[in-house]
């Protein structure tokens, strides 16, 4: 039988299990003309066994998804939130893992001559569960962390491994059976540009002679959502500079929070719904001073809104025995799940992309970066001339002028 990987593009998320379980090495992950990572089979090496086929998240598997309704609000008790992009659920879980002994898989940023790359790592220590903390808003490589996952879990090892929906699907399609001792947490997810892009975007900003040694996504600075880029530089004399940008001057970061260079496969995304691949799902409890004020303000307050809070829901009796075991150092508040799902539009469909999605591509692959900017400013301008002006309307003819639209339509 002849494999029939990714038939289309949005049928790949590039979780590489078919590349890992390939028993003669036939399959090679390589990037598009996009930068978009996809498989590619060496016809002379594969026997058609089809075991790559059976590990596919897209090749019409019945993974159970699983939800049991149960939410919570929860932040960390222990290590230093500012660090995480919401309320740290995931550093108290790993921390929790790694002192008794098992080791954690995460996303961190590897450094390339300056350059950042997101790539899964193992921690087994504090100081390098640290890296994995806080969003990196590109597509981190799993390279072979799922093989690594399976030895150690031979071995008798605890496993807390964590991800994107797809990376957690493809980690347990690719383990074929279930472990006690392996648990998994998924991030709900808008969707992931690919690494390229991402070094492109770095090396544009980066001044020559300089070296970028964090991009921190979701900067708590100016409080928890408010959308800022840190980037910190490092000069050839060794200075330390931080740039504090706003998303919206970021044409990565605008063009990121508007789906405007997502993975295909991220808008038919199929996970975007209560129904997940991990025991645990972990997000933001956007919403919450709408949903649950009394945890934020008065005399129950249990929070510090500017610090972060996360939303955890609670998807199987793994994920039951992960919070109880590794969850001490969480404050946890049950709520209602529908309290969570108003402020996730990522638990009810996948994210819609941008309509400038594919002029943005295209200009991608003909100029680099370069060219991405040059068609961002211009969509950016427009959109910031038609906020000035929508924002010199007085209220009363623009709820007039909705009326009439409404009337006609
Ligand atoms: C691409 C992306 C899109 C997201 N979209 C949403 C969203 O729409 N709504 C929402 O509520 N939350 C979203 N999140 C998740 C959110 O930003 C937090 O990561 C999550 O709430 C966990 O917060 P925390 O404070 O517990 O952990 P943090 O310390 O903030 O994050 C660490 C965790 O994030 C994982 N992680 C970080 N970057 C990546 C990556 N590139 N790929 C895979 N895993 C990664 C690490 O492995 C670790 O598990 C997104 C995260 C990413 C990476
Ligand atoms: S197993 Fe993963 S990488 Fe391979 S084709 Fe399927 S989704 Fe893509
Ligand atoms: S069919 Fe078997 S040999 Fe061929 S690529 Fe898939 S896993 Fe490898
Ligand atoms: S949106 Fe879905 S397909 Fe895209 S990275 Fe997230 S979980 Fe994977």
């Amino acid at each position: 039988m002849k494999p029939n990987l990714a038939k289309d593009k949005a049928s790949c998320c590039a979780c590489r299990a078919c590349e890992q379980v390939c028993p003669h090495n036939a399959i090679s992950i390589i990037e598009d003309d996009n930068g978009f990572m996809f498989p590619l089979i060496n016809q002379d090496k594969c026997i058609g066994c089809g075991l790559c086929m059976e590990v596919c998240q897209f090749c019409d598997k019945d993974l159970p998804l699983v939800t049991s309704g149960t939410a919570y609000a929860a932040s960390t008790m222990q290590t230093d939130i500012m660090a995480s992009s919401s309320g740290g659920a995931y550093a108290s879980l790993a921390t929790n893992v790694i002192k008794s002994g098992g080791v954690a898989y995460g996303a961190v940023y590897a450094s390339y001559d300056g350059i950042l790359r997101p790539v899964h790592l193992p921690a087994v220590t504090v100081g390098e569960l640290a890296q994995q903390l806080g969003s990196k808003y590109a597509q981190s490589d799993t390279g072979h962390s799922y093989s690594d996952v399976k030895d150690a879990l031979e071995s008798g090892k605890t496993v807390l491994y964590s991800g994107t929906a797809c990376q957690i699907a493809g980690l347990r399609l690719f383990l074929r059976k279930s472990y006690e001792s392996l648990f998994t947490v998924d991030i709900i997810c808008l969707g992931v540009p690919n690494s390229r892009m991402f070094e492109d975007y770095q090396k544009y900003v980066c001044k020559p002679g300089s070296m970028i040694t964090n991009v921190g996504f979701r900067s708590k600075q100016h409080g928890w959502g408010s959308n800022y880029l840190d980037l910190d530089l490092l000069d050839e004399n060794n200075a330390k500079t931080v740039y504090s940008i706003r998303a919206s001057d970021s044409s990565y970061y605008d063009c990121f929070l508007h789906s405007a260079i997502a993975r295909d496969s991220c808008a038919q995304c199929p996970y975007a719904s209560l129904h997940r691949p991990g025991d645990l799902t972990i997000g933001d409890f956007w919403g919450i001073e709408t949903q649950r004020p009394d945890l934020i303000s008065g005399e129950k307050a249990r929070y510090v809104k500017n610090k972060g809070i996360s939303c955890v829901l609670v998807n199987n009796e793994q994920g039951e025995a992960l919070l109880s075991k590794h969850g001490s150092d969480l404050h946890l508040e049950l709520v209602d799940l529908s309290s969570v799902v108003v402020g996730q539009p990522m638990l009810r469909s996948p994210a819609r992309q941008s309509p400038y999605r594919q002029v943005i591509l295209d200009a991608y692959v003909a100029e680099g970066w370069l060219g991405v900017e040059h068609v961002w400013e211009g969509i950016h301008r427009k959109a910031e001339i038609r906020a000035r002006v929508k924002s010199l309307i007085p209220d009363g003819v623009k709820a007039a002028a909705k009326r009439i639209y409404r009337m006609k339509g």
